[in-house]
């Protein structure tokens, strides 16, 4: 433990997220190898449209070299400091929108793209940035064109939620809406219980991850009392997973029914058997469902550097099947721009179909774990 672990601030959410490291000088200053590494001008330059920032706590989860330099490969660097690789035909633009359809846009800041639910941007800042966000147009932007949360937006989203019975669950998302203190949080989730008392509502939080200590006994019992039924986790390796991770882990799960986790399938992050499989059996082990494995989003930042083939995550998935209990594989879902759609794990061989032989039999075939024709008759 580094003396600066010690100090009781370090537990403090607000001191954490007011102490984080924001300018290239900072990041020299916590990594002073950096000074004379190749990488400076790349990184000065990556920084003057890019919003970053990382707090003391996940500054202290990168490892470094014995120059005091963090390790190209680390899992958290790889995730929050911006790189511009190759170019590719999927490549952001820094302009244009690739999951907020205007007309899915039904005030500034609510999306109605599902029939039953709306997802709420509470917030377009974050605890740290991730370089891959598909809302980098909310996030990543350093002058973000995306309206943010102002008293007539949320207005507007109450009236929207209250004129709609037909959208039964509210998802609090951003963004980082765990940025907003407690007070504005409570204050928001009693005026959406004023108005629509019998709504789910779902939060989702990359928290736990950037500033775990933002889940304060306070917070949890916000959440209890307006009756938040499920939070779902952003988490993308295992080393993540720390002990205060799952200290705050725990105070969600005295508070809130459904715990959850979203994991991004990022190229030199966790395209590999033994990272998912102790990133899901970590989350499994600890009472989070490992729920979705997110495709790369194309049209996102740093898609040469991030996107790995779907066909790998399919194969990785379908040997966890074999190792792991079910209930810690995730379902593989490419975010397309029509909503979500969850790839079945197949590989080689002919799809699983139904077929319906010459008296009427309907049976399903299927190509088995180990590659061979199978059929199930019904
Ligand atoms: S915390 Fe979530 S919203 Fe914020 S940058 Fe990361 S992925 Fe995007």
């Amino acid at each position: 433990m580094s003396e600066v672990t010690r100090l009781p601030c370090w537990s403090d959410w607000k001191w954490q997220q007011q102490n984080s490291v924001t300018t290239l000088e900072e990041l020299v200053g916590a990594f002073p190898g950096l000074a004379c590494s190749s990488r400076l001008e790349a990184l000065r330059n990556a920084l003057d449209t890019r919003r970053v920032s990382l707090t003391p706590y996940s500054l202290g989860l990168i490892q470094t070299d014995a120059a005091q330099r963090p390790l190209e490969q680390d899992p958290l660097w790889a995730q929050l400091i911006p790189e511009f690789a190759a170019p590719s035909p999927f490549e952001y633009d820094g302009t244009t929108e690739n999951w907020e359809l205007d007309h899915e846009m039904v005030t500034g800041i609510c999306q109605h793209k599902y029939d039953n639910r709306v997802i709420v941007r509470a917030a377009n800042v974050c605890h740290a940035y991730c370089q891959f966000c598909y809302e980098a147009l909310r996030t990543l932007e350093i002058r973000s064109p995306k309206p943010g949360l102002k008293k007539s937006e949320w207005q507007a989203t109450l009236d929207y939620l209250e004129a709609h019975p037909e959208v039964e669950e509210v998802i609090l998302s951003g963004g980082e809406p765990l940025m907003l203190s407690d007070a504005r949080l409570d204050a928001m989730l009693q005026s959406i219980r004023a108005v629509r008392p019998d709504i789910v509502i779902r939060l989702h939080t990359r928290a736990l991850t950037f500033n775990p200590f933002r889940i304060t006994q306070a917070l949890a019992s916000t959440l209890a009392r307006h009756q938040v039924t499920a939070v779902g986790l952003h988490v993308a390796h295992p080393r993540e997973l720390t002990d205060a991770f799952f200290t705050a882990v725990r105070a969600l799960q005295r508070a809130v029914p459904l715990l959850f986790a979203n994991i991004p399938f990022l190229a030199g992050v966790n395209n590999h058997l033994q990272t998912l499989r102790d990133l899901c059996m970590g989350l499994y082990r600890g009472g989070v469902t490992p729920h979705y494995l997110y495709q790369f989003m194309p049209f996102s930042p740093g898609h040469s550097r991030y996107a790995a083939p779907a066909s790998e995550a399919i194969s990785l998935l379908r040997q966890l099947k074999r190792r792991i209990s079910n209930l810690a594989v995730p379902e593989f879902v490419i975010p397309h721009v029509t909503g979500k759609h969850t790839l079945p794990l197949e590989l080689g061989g002919p799809p699983t179909r139904i077929e319906t032989d010459a008296e009427g039999n309907e049976a399903i075939h299927f190509t088995n774990w180990k590659g061979q024709a199978c059929v199930f008759p019904q």
